[in-house]
């Protein structure tokens, strides 16, 4: 098994603004590490350095302790999927797959072997003889990740690989892709803008901003303690609602009704964060009561989703309670308990409240 470091590095295209800053992040051995971002912040670019498609302006990238900087990408031992899977058209599902072995001269027999677990494994063996225009979408990512793990890689990249496939079929190839990493536990980086594949594939995820990390941790850890604005509101569907707030010592002032904090805050402005599910419609202890007028009703089965308004201020409530379609206004009773707290100034979190259990 093989861990990655990534330090310091720098990179910028054509000398202009840097995209990726300084960056440092360690993948530990057999982990499957998530880095998901909006479109733009860097991810590709990270990937493509690790994997040596792109060079990097400073800072070093090893594997297993040794730097591999200049080492060609072909030399590199790492596989990468990417989501337009990239196979050989005019080559059969098993020359696809044992090309690259054969590139390197693996003997005959051994490849043959490969071949029959590898397709095994991924459940193609019925497809060996096809070629991938004969191949549905979800076939041809799994054809491109038995290309990728037949060379038995020390580092499996992953680059949005599930983009171009339908809602139910990327759900059913996010649960493949987790349970061969199980099987297989190789150290694993995959980059996505689908914070729902993020906190259902990860073992940590980085969230990415603008070239920076916002956060590290475990889905748990990134979804119940975000440590910025931006992560608290990049995470979770549908994200947190956010209030800027006067705050006077430990009153806030949420919508024209004082809250209790039970925390002194020197400045007197803050955010204050709710997740659409902490919002009760029934009335609990400690909270404040705001009426709020509904835009609209959505129904999700078992659950409903309010899209609501307090004075120009949108926001969502998360309810499994039965909601009429057509009401037009209702009762909420905001927590001071599951509330947090960030700064107007750094957008950092200052503290995360919790009702005690
Ligand atoms: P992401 O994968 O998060 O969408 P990328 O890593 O692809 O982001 O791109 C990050 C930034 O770098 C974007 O602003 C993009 O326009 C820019 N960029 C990416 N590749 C190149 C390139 N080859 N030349 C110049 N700019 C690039």
């Amino acid at each position: 098994m093989s861990y990655l470091n990534i330090r310091n590095v720098i990179k910028s295209y054509n000398n202009r603004d840097n995209i990726i800053k300084n960056l440092s992040l360690t993948v530990d051995k057999g982990e499957f590490l998530v880095i998901v971002g909006p479109s733009g912040c860097g991810k590709s670019t990270l990937l493509r350095m690790i994997a040596g498609l792109e060079d990097i302006n400073s800072g070093e990238i090893e594997i297993n302790g040794e730097i591999i900087n200049d080492i060609p990408p072909a030399d590199r031992n790492i596989a990468i999927v990417f989501q337009n899977y990239a196979l050989y058209p005019h080559m059969n599902v098993e020359r696809n797959l044992s090309y690259g072995l054969k590139n390197r001269k693996v003997p005959k027999n051994e490849i043959a072997m490969r071949v029959k677990d590898i397709s095994k494994l991924l459940q193609i063996e019925e497809l060996l003889k096809r070629k991938p225009s004969e191949l549905s979408g979800g076939q041809r990512q799994r054809v491109a990740m038995g290309r990728a793990i037949i060379r038995e890689p020390k580092i499996f990249l992953f680059d949005e690989p599930l983009s171009n496939l339908d809602a139910k079929l990327r759900n059913q190839m996010r649960i493949e892709i987790r349970k061969l990493h199980d099987k297989l536990k190789i150290t694993s980086v995959y980059v996505t803008h689908d914070q729902v594949e993020a906190m259902t594939l990860a073992d940590r995820i980085v969230v990415l901003n603008n070239g920076i990390i916002e956060q590290v941790g475990t889905p748990d850890e990134i979804y119940n303690t975000p440590q910025s604005l931006f992560v608290s509101k990049f995470m979770g569907t549908p994200p947190m609602n956010i209030f800027r707030s006067e705050i006077n010592e430990d009153i806030a002032n949420l919508f024209g009704k004082k809250l209790k904090l039970n925390h002194n805050i020197n400045n007197n402005k803050a955010y204050i964060g709710i997740r659409p599910e902490d919002i009760s419609l029934e009335d609990i202890k400690e909270s404040v009561k705001v009426e709020i007028n509904i835009d609209m009703v959505e129904k999700l089965g078992s659950e409903s989703l309010i899209y609501a308004n307090i004075n120009n201020h949108n926001f969502i409530v998360k309810t499994n309670l039965k909601i009429d379609k057509n009401l037009k206004s209702i009762n909420i009773y905001i927590d001071s308990r599951k509330l947090y707290l960030f700064s107007v100034k750094d957008e950092k979190l200052i503290k995360k409240f919790e009702a005690p259990l």
